[in-house]
């Protein structure tokens, strides 16, 4: 059964092809710049660069790619059964996959002003794919459902309780792919029952520990700024410093928003947002950058000293995303002096991780860790496929 999946932005188009339930990618792809004068395309080896005007423009273009008999990959559009998509935000009401209706796309609109940058993409995305492939099931995945097992004391945030009734508690975010990493780590643990501490180190990032396979506890919380620090996000600040920025420094509301979401973290620390710059510069001796990933380091290391306590215990901790899978450096300095929590790695393993099917533990560690390639698309397909199919 062919299974599209859809992660629309603002101006993007992410797409993948899967003959499920062999999980075999067959078309992989994207639309950049829609709306822009010149957009860009591109499905497998096929890329053109053209205006896409709409998010419809690009979904035609990526039927006109399926249907090209030269590529030989569906005879006719039916074939696709299931879209499933990526939906940011579903509050407090949506816990698990869910057939779109329009009830489901009323109730993605009424949480607008949560996610204001995702979830309005999220609805152009369904509402296209809808138009465009009229017979197949539609499932919306998001990416707060995993997150929605965390117990009260972990999402209520002390304040009074109007504001709780009003929908203001922890979310979180990731949550698709810190199930799908969490899923991988226990079954190479062997066990359901685990204690886990997933890392997803993006431009994002959050870490979240994941307690007998469901989320416990996350570092993001109502929004996505808080917890780690990330490319442009601040992380964990004192609230004091937005009143102080507002009220004494005549910034605007906006401003400090863009102030923490776009200016902050590693791109305020050092500069720029790619940790491959930081790791290089830091490596030529630049202070900035060396402190820029040591605080980076440090905010994780704080999560995880956290969680551990909050669990009483660890028996794996996961690497993932960008930052997660590609960076020795990072994963050295978070788990570095950690053996007091029964963390070590191998320095030979850490530099190498696909040779060793990910495991980069030391013999000696009593924690396993693991760098396990994040991949949203697949746990998409594979939760779109659960629910229509079974
Ligand atoms: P997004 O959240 O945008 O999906 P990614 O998961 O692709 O982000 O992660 C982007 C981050 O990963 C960037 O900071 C980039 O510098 C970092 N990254 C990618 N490859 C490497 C690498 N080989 N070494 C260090 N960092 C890397």
């Amino acid at each position: 059964m062919k299974v599209l999946v859809i992660n629309s932005g603002s101006s993007s188009l992410k797409f993948q092809l899967f003959e499920m339930p062999q999980e075999k990618v067959l078309v992989k792809g994207l639309a950049e710049r829609i709306g822009e004068k010149i957009g860009k395309f591109k499905a497998n080896d096929f890329v053109v660069e053209k205006p896409l005007a709409t998010h419809k423009k690009a979904l035609e273009l990526l039927t006109e790619y399926l249907l090209n008999p030269e590529n030989k990959i569906i005879d006719s559009k039916e074939e696709i059964k299931i879209v499933g998509h990526r939906v940011v935000h579903g509050g407090n009401k949506f816990v698990e996959p869910t057939l779109i209706t329009a009830e489901v796309k009323e109730k993605i609109k009424e949480l607008f002003s949560l996610a204001p940058l995702h979830n309005p993409a999220n609805l152009t995305g369904i509402i296209t794919a809808e138009e465009i492939f009229p017979k197949a099931k539609q499932v919306a995945i998001f990416d707060t459902a995993f997150h929605q097992s965390i117990p009260v004391k972990n999402h209520k945030y002390a304040i009074p309780e109007k504001f709780y009734e009003e929908g203001i508690r922890k979310y979180g975010f990731h949550g698709i792919s810190h199930q799908y990493v969490s899923r991988e780590a226990n079954k190479r643990l062997g066990k359901e029952k685990s204690r886990l501490i997933t890392l997803h180190l993006g431009n994002g990032a959050s870490a979240t520990a994941v307690w007998n396979g469901k989320s416990y506890d996350t570092s993001m919380g109502f929004g996505p700024m808080n917890g780690l620090i990330m490319g442009t996000r601040s992380g964990d600040i004192d609230q004091s410093i937005i009143f102080y920025m507002l009220d004494k420094m005549g910034y605007s509301s906006a401003e400090v928003q863009n102030i923490l979401n776009k200016k902050s973290g590693m791109m305020a620390l050092a500069g720029s947002n790619d940790l491959r710059d930081i790791e290089t510069a830091a490596e030529k001796g630049d202070e900035k950058a060396r402190l820029a990933l040591e605080m980076y380091a440090g905010a994780i290391k704080k999560y995880i000293g956290n969680y551990i306590a909050q669990m009483n215990g660890l028996d794996a901790l996961v690497f993932t995303a960008g930052i997660g899978e590609n960076s020795d450096v990072v994963r050295k300095m978070v788990t570095d002096d950690m053996n007091y929590m029964g963390i070590s790695i191998d320095s030979n393993k850490n530099k190498n991780p696909q040779k060793y099917n990910g495991d980069i533990s030391d013999a000696s560690s009593q924690v396993k860790v693991f760098v396990i390639p994040t991949n949203e698309e697949l746990e998409i397909a594979k939760q779109s496929y659960n629910l229509v199919a079974k």
